[in-house]
């Protein structure tokens, strides 16, 4: 939102009013636009200390705060420092090193709760409402009112065939690589290639 005083304001529109009425509302947008101040993530806010958080865990990359608004209490947000968009947006060596920090907080959730679901919601339609991967660890309680659901439609044979073809043709190259298994015979040809 533009942060100007009703003075200011004014200002402005006395000066559209002498501009002839066709040019007005382009040029009240132009100058409303050099107002406007950027939209600012919140989580990138987080990470430079720029808003308060109850942090429980801080690294060089990664940061968990307490939610503000907990669905259950332990209710923990997991990010980047870096604005990332997705989990699919992480180098390999992100990867690993967030998945170590999953590791721990979920370790400490579950000592304290016993259950615990770990979400990631990645693009427009999933809930994330800030384009910053968040790593929502939600601790579970009996009969808590957290709702993680889906309803379920009985797919037709083919649609699952078709779908398994999109998604195998869509894992990038690298991640389909199966390391081939060592033969369990130890004797045999593995004793060969691998041992002296
Ligand atoms: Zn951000």
């Amino acid at each position: 939102m533009a942060n100007l005083t009703k003075e200011q304001m004014q200002e402005i529109q006395e000066y559209i009013n002498t501009l002839p009425e066709t040019e007005r509302e382009s040029k009240l947008k132009e100058i409303m636009s050099q107002f406007e101040q950027p939209q600012q993530c919140p989580f990138c806010l987080m990470s430079e200390n720029k808003i308060p958080t109850t942090r429980v865990y801080e690294d060089a990359n990664f940061m968990a705060v307490l939610e503000i608004n907990p669905s259950n209490p332990g209710h923990t947000l997991l990010f980047p420092k870096k604005h990332i968009q997705t989990f699919s947006a992480l180098i390999e060596s992100e990867v690993e090193s967030l998945s170590k920090v999953i590791k721990k907080l979920e370790s400490a959730l579950m000592i304290l709760y016993k259950s615990c679901n770990v979400v990631i919601s990645d693009g427009p339609f999933s809930g994330n409402r800030f384009e910053h991967l968040t790593i929502n660890l939600i601790p579970r309680q009996q009969k808590d009112n957290v709702v993680i659901n889906w309803k379920g439609n009985k797919a037709e044979e083919n649609d699952l065939k078709k779908v398994q073809q999109d998604i195998i043709q869509a894992i990038p190259i690298e991640k389909k690589e199966i390391q081939p298994e060592p033969p369990k015979d130890l004797t045999g040809k593995f004793r060969k290639k691998y041992l002296p």
